[in-house]
């Protein structure tokens, strides 16, 4: 394992990540929003999370900016990194499996929206987000560089603070007593934990 070669890792991830996600995106997208929160703030969030998890890291790994915030590398590290982006991945894709049609990049309720309360989302209400700060743990992990590095962990942070209260507001209004219920039983990002 060299940095080199956990540039290579992260850059697969990045490309998986599109790969995964691009059947979901161009299905839901036939169906009509009933109900959004698209606006200026969520393209702002949407906007700061793709330069932590895409620009920052891809320039770093292109160009080696900025050199200066550089940290030693250890293979281990790597190694984990790469455990870590395949848990991280596994989840994306299972969640949005789970979710189906009613997915969405934004905070929107889709015509005939389900409550999906199965597979991974038994467990937690929102894998997807686990899944995002398992890929930008796995980010930090195997480049080594403090900015570009935990840019990813800063972007997701950001993402969930400022979207989480919003998004279960947005399905208490839509499902009420079984949203309710929902949440009573679960943990939004680590089962029985967190
Ligand atoms: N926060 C979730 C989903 C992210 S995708 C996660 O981390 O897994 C965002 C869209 O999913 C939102 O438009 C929201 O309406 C929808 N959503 C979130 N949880 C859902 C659920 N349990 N069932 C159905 N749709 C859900």
């Amino acid at each position: 394992m060299t940095p080199l070669v956990c540039k290579f890792i992260w850059f697969a991830g990045v490309a998986s990540w599109f790969v995964i996600r691009y059947p979901f995106q161009s299905r839901s997208k036939k169906i009509r929003v009933i109900r959004s929160r698209y606006g200026l703030r969520e393209t702002s969030i949407l906007g700061f999370a793709s330069l932590c998890l895409y620009v920052i890291p891809g320039a770093y790994a292109v160009t080696g900016f900025p050199r200066s915030l550089d940290h030693p590398f250890f293979p281990a590290f790597g190694w984990l990194g790469l455990l870590v982006l395949c848990a991280g991945l596994w989840l994306f894709f299972r969640s949005h499996a789970e979710l189906g049609l009613n997915w969405s990049i934004s905070l929107e309720i889709r015509e005939q929206h389900a409550l999906v309360q199965d597979g991974v989302y038994r467990f937690v209400r929102h894998p997807m987000y686990s899944s995002f700060f398992l890929i930008a743990l796995a980010q930090f992990l195997l480049l080594p560089n403090w900015f570009a590095g935990a840019a990813g962990l800063v972007g997701v942070g950001i993402l969930y603070v400022f979207r989480v209260r919003q998004e279960e507001r947005l399905m208490q209004e839509t499902f009420d007593g079984d949203y309710i219920r929902y949440v009573t039983r679960t943990k939004r990002l680590i089962p029985w934990i967190l």
